[in-house]
């Protein structure tokens, strides 16, 4: 282990748009406070940057309060006021910026899906940079997320280390090569970035069109490009990459595929408060009785305690393959199972159908749809369920296939991204027994779901014994982030070793 301030300890920031619990709209969120945790508990000191949003869950910050100071950065020519808020989550400190701009920026009401999201991340991104560069912090890393903080990296390299503020090195993670972040060229002026110099095939010009594509910046100009699982890693080298396939080749030295950790504190059965009941991998029976206290919330029929009960939790887009999802649940009814769906669309049509899949199913006490975010109902239904589905059209690396793991819930899972490098299919004898974990299918269809689906309701109906186990090895394999750190930790310390070569 490392000690903070010796040589091996690295001063760490990461600069994202989300952070489970405070601001938490997906996997990101999870990925910030969990990778974040278990690299502070390898001895780095690690600062989180959040925009302060007004919707964002106050009460999960301690001792949040403003700094005296005001830290200035430039916006479309001018200079802005932004003020800082710091407080600790989950044990790691925080420095929420509330930019004094007349739009608001992150005073919205919600965390994405504004007409001006680039204007407000590119705000955010360059305003972040700024905090490190005033404050005087010598740090190693700097690891930003996604199209939203992907400015950072040639903010850095093109501003920044003109300035002297270049003992960093940029560490760019892309969770999801759906969200590239693109816009007409002249937007990058807006953070102060140079658009000719950037607006160039082999810089940030799109690969297929006029535009400026973020993400792709971020992939040129950073020193380490990760994404978020070994295979996924693979797909974007090809059609994956939404075009960026060309771009990930030329700078394929640098990237890599990490699979992510979940936070094993917060998804664990044995402490968890949401839950009627915890239990452990030696106590099935708790898992028993949150079965039961669910299907009594929900209305759900509770005659038979061994009537199969499939989770679903998830967002509900093309991504993740809810026309396969639909299947599921009309399939769940035909084999004689429960289905519950939490989920919630930003999709207008999508979460009309599923609407009216909810309403459909009203009056059926096998099926229930809840279509909204809800954590503590989360945590009820990975505890509930007997099996999970995750039947994703593509999934970078999908994190409710192993939280569902971790509560003693089967995945039945689309080979694809993460899930592949995560779940492995329990009939499939060219694979060790001891790692074959769930159900898994190759298509994209309702047939190849249909299957694998029949296959885990066979084993849980018919062979109740062998269910028992495949229920207890899931619950205890290591997802914890503490494998997937050390991977980070490692490019990491080489990358903050040739920057002081440099030096
Ligand atoms: P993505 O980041 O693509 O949404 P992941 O599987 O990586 O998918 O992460 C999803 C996370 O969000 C999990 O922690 C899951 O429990 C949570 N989640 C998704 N939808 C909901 C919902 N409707 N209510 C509560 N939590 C949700």
């Amino acid at each position: 282990m490392a000690l903070p301030g010796t040589s091996s300890g690295l001063h760490i920031a990461h600069i994202a748009a989300e952070m489970a619990p405070v601001a938490k709209v997906g996997g990101l969120a999870d990925v910030i406070s969990g990778l974040g945790k278990a690299l502070q508990k390898k001895g780095h000191l690690v600062e989180i940057i959040l925009p302060k949003y007004d919707c964002m869950q106050v009460d999960q910050v301690s001792n949040l309060k403003v700094l005296d100071v005001l830290v200035q950065s430039f916006f479309e020519g001018k200079m802005f006021n932004n003020k800082i808020w710091t407080g600790t989550v989950e044990g790691l400190p925080v420095y929420f910026i509330e930019p004094q701009h007349p739009a608001n920026y992150f005073w919205r009401a919600q965390y994405y899906g504004e007409n001006d999201d680039f204007k407000r991340f590119s705000y955010f991104s360059r305003a972040a940079l700024e905090l490190l560069y005033q404050s005087g912090k010598k740090v190693d890393i700097i690891h930003c997320h996604d199209w939203q903080t992907a400015f950072v990296a040639p903010l850095y390299w093109d501003i920044y280390a003109n300035l002297g503020f270049n003992s960093a090195r940029i560490c760019f993670t892309c969770h999801n090569f759906e969200y590239q972040g693109t816009a007409p060229a002249r937007d990058l002026a807006w953070c102060g970035l140079d658009v000719e110099h950037l607006d160039r095939p082999d810089r940030m010009r799109d690969n297929s069109h006029g535009r400026i594509n973020v993400v792709k910046g971020a992939i040129v100009y950073s020193n380490i490009v990760t994404t978020v699982s070994p295979t996924y890693a693979l797909e974007v080298r090809s059609e994956g990459g939404r075009g960026l396939q060309d771009t990930l080749k030329v700078h394929s030295r640098k990237f890599l595929g990490i699979l992510n950790g979940i936070d094993t504190d917060t998804w664990n059965p044995s402490t968890d408060r949401y839950l009627k009941v915890q239990y452990n991998a030696n106590d099935l029976q708790g898992k028993a009785a949150n079965k039961a206290a669910l299907r009594k919330q929900l209305n759900l029929a509770s005659a038979y305690p061994s009537q199969p009960l499939v989770g679903c939790i998830t967002r509900l887009v093309p991504q993740k393959g809810v026309h396969l999802i639909r299947h599921a649940i009309y399939k769940t009814a035909e084999i004689g199972g429960q289905f519950v769906l939490l989920g919630s669309s930003p999709v207008p049509h999508i979460q009309k159908e599923f609407e009216g899949i909810a309403d459909y199913f009203q009056n059926n006490n096998n099926i229930r749809l809840l279509l909204k975010y809800d954590d503590a109902l989360s945590h009820c239904i990975y505890a509930a369920s007997d099996m999970f589905i995750v039947p994703s059209i593509f999934e970078p690396c999908g994190l409710t296939q192993m939280i569902a793991m971790r509560y003693g819930s089967v995945p039945i899972v689309r080979k694809t991204g993460g899930l592949n490098d995560s779940v492995f299919d329990f009939d499939d004898e060219t694979i060790p027994m001891e790692v074959r974990n769930g159900f898994t299918f190759v298509k994209a269809d309702e047939q190849g779901l249909s299957s694998a689906m029949e296959r885990a309701f066979n084993c849980y109906t018919r062979k109740p014994e062998v269910w028992k186990q495949l229920v207890q090895k899931d619950m205890r394999i290591d997802f914890s982030w503490d494998t997937s750190a050390s991977q980070y930790e490692d490019i990491y310390q080489k990358a903050a070793a040739r920057a002081r070569a440099a030096a």
